[in-house]
This record gives C-alpha cells, structure tokens and sequence, in this order.
C-alpha cells in the first residue's frame, strides 16, 4: 500500500520540479556590465534597471583603459555584454578595435543626435551617446582676473605663470581636450601652447579634477581645469568647506566667443562577444529613457543627450547653456597619437 503512494508523491515532485526548473531559469536573466562610469550614484540607475526588467546587472569596474584592454585579452570567450566608457575618443577607438558591435534601434536613433554616436555604416551605430561634460576653466578670484583665462590659449599666456594646476595631461579628459586644440589651432600652436601649459604649472600634474579645484581653494593653485559635473558636486555640496571654495573660486566656460567650448561624452556599446544581446540592447534603450537621462542630470550632474528631459539640478541650472565646439568625435580620437606625442616632448606628464 506504501508503494503507490510513494510513487504517486515522487511522481508529483518530479512533475513540479520539472515545472519550477525552466521558470526559474527563465527568471534568472543577467546582463555583464563592464563599466567605466565612476560614480557612486550610478548604483541607483542599475537598480532601477534591475527592478524595471527583471534582468540582474553583474557589473566589472574599471577604467577606461582597462575596460579595453580586458576585452582584448578575453576575446571572444568575455563575458562582456554591455561597456561603458566615459570618454569620447575611447568609444571611437574600441569601436575601431573591433570591440562593439553594430546595435540597429529605431528608440536610440531617434532620442540619440546623430552627432554623439558612432557612424551608422547601413547596421546601425556600434556605439551611443548618454550624457555630456563641458571641461571648464576654474579659478582664484582673489588673484586672477577672468579676462586671463576666458580661453584655452591663454591658459599658456605668461601671465598666468606659476598659477596652472591640472592632472595628468596623458589622463581621456585632457588627452581629448588637446586632440580638439590640435584641430582648432594647427600641429605648431598646439605644441607651442602646450608648452606654455607646462611653464604656466604651479605644480607638476598629479590628483584627479576634484582635486585642482580644491588646490584652486588653498592657494596652492590659481588656476584649473576640470569636467562639469565634479564642480557641481562642490556647487550642490552642503559642507561648510565646500562652500568657502565655492565661494572662492570662478568659473569660466572658455572660448564663448570663438569656436566654443570642450564637450566629452560618457556612452555605451553592445561588446562583441555579447551573450546576452537582447538585454544590452534593452540597457542601452534604458539608458536613453527619461528616467536615466533625468538620473544622469540630476545625480550626477551630466547633461542628457536626449531632449526635452525636465531638470532639477540647481548646479546645471547655475552653470547655464553655452556654445559647444563641433569638432567631431572621430577627428579628436584620431588626434590622440600625435598629442600624446607632443606631451613627450614639452614633457607635460
Ligand atoms: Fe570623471
């Protein structure tokens, strides 16, 4: 008599088994995210994912670089299905690599400008715009006059002598600002002007841009270069210290009168080795939503690509709009050799 009921009950297991095995499979949807974005603040975005999709987020931290070269040595065994990179020149030259691949989505082509992606060669963008940064001009009220420093060029004028601080010139953010300067001013002013950078220096190059806007508040610097959106982290911050700086120091948008001012781009690829590609292409739509984009505006400070995303940054707002240069994105990633170059030779470390 034990038998049957016995074999009823394992067949019952057996039969429920076999029915949580595939669901739960099904449930277990994961994207690999290899990510460059050093923002603390971006844990809300992935959350935000997970809870919207469903889809887990194992996420690899590093920096751009790093990103690059791992996915070169993993080839296609990585795991990698999305990348993040915070630096236009270095989503020009990963795609070049052959390290995306092309992604065709009628939401990011239409939310996305076509100028803060990678070309379209028929199958579509390898890689997307998400967010911008301007790479700003800070200085020392109390000693510098603004007109010594309403343009890149006269960052390298001899009036500002002992007063520049920036961090290492071989560091995207400058990398890409300079491979800009070489297309506005030609290979013999850019060389010279760097030059005048390096005797312009207060200090040899070291910290991040957080940090020369601090130096900027001690003294030990006048002057400074630094992204948008580490400013208005000190421009939102509520600590007193925070405060006294930003009191102290002005704020400059360079060249408004001439060809604009630096703009970089942070973005996204789908790798080429994905998995998982329907859900990389599903993160990469969400990241051009109104809910990221206003996430990238208004926790952490960066300006959204798409359109018409209502703000609420007091920082932003302060800062306000300007001219942007228009240099294209492949011109400033082809530049990088050559400006590195030079940086060897002026010896800007
Ligand atoms: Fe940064």
């Amino acid at each position: 008599m034990i038998r049957p009921a016995l074999t009823r009950f394992l067949s019952m297991l057996l039969a429920s088994t076999a029915l949580l095995t595939p669901t739960a499979q099904a449930q277990e949807k994961v994207l690999n995210l290899y990510s460059a974005r050093h923002y603390q603040t971006d844990e809300a975005l992935y959350q935000d994912f997970t809870r919207t999709t469903g889809i887990r987020i194992n996420r690899v931290d590093a920096d751009d670089a790093g990103l690059l070269a791992r996915l070169q040595s993993e080839g296609k065994a990585s795991p990698a299905d999305v990348i993040l990179l915070v630096d236009a020149a270095r989503l020009w030259r990963a795609e070049i690599d052959g390290l995306f691949q092309p992604v065709r989505s009628k939401l990011l082509e239409a939310a996305i400008p076509a100028t803060l992606r990678g070309k379209d060669d028929g199958q579509g963008s390898q890689w997307f715009g998400f967010s911008t940064r301007a790479r700003v001009i800070v200085y020392d009220k109390q000693r510098v006059s603004r007109t010594d420093v309403e343009t890149y060029e006269k960052l390298a004028d001899p009036v500002n002598k002992g007063r520049l601080c920036t961090r290492s010139g071989s560091h995207p953010y400058n990398l890409s600002l300079f491979g800009a300067m070489l297309e506005h001013l030609g290979p013999t002013a850019t060389e010279n002007w760097l030059t005048g950078l390096v005797a312009n220096m207060a200090r040899p190059p070291k910290g991040g841009d957080t940090d020369q806007i601090r130096a900027v508040g001690s003294g030990e610097c006048a002057i400074a270069i630094t992204n948008t959106y580490y400013l208005a982290r000190l421009m939102r911050s509520t600590a007193p210290a925070d405060r006294a700086l930003m009191e102290r120091v002005g704020v400059v948008f360079p060249n408004q009168a001439g060809y604009g001012t630096h703009v970089n781009i942070a973005g996204g690829a789908v790798a080429r080795h994905a998995k998982n590609h329907e859900a990389a292409v599903l993160f990469l739509e969400y990241l051009a939503g109104p809910q990221a984009q206003a996430y990238f505006a208004d926790g952490n400070n960066e300006w959204p690509v798409v359109k018409g995303i209502k703000l609420s940054n007091p920082a932003l707002e302060t800062l306000g709009t300007f001219k942007a240069e228009t240099v294209p994105i492949s011109v400033i990633g082809m530049n990088q050799v050559r400006v590195q170059q030079m940086l060897d030779r002026v010896g800007y470390r």
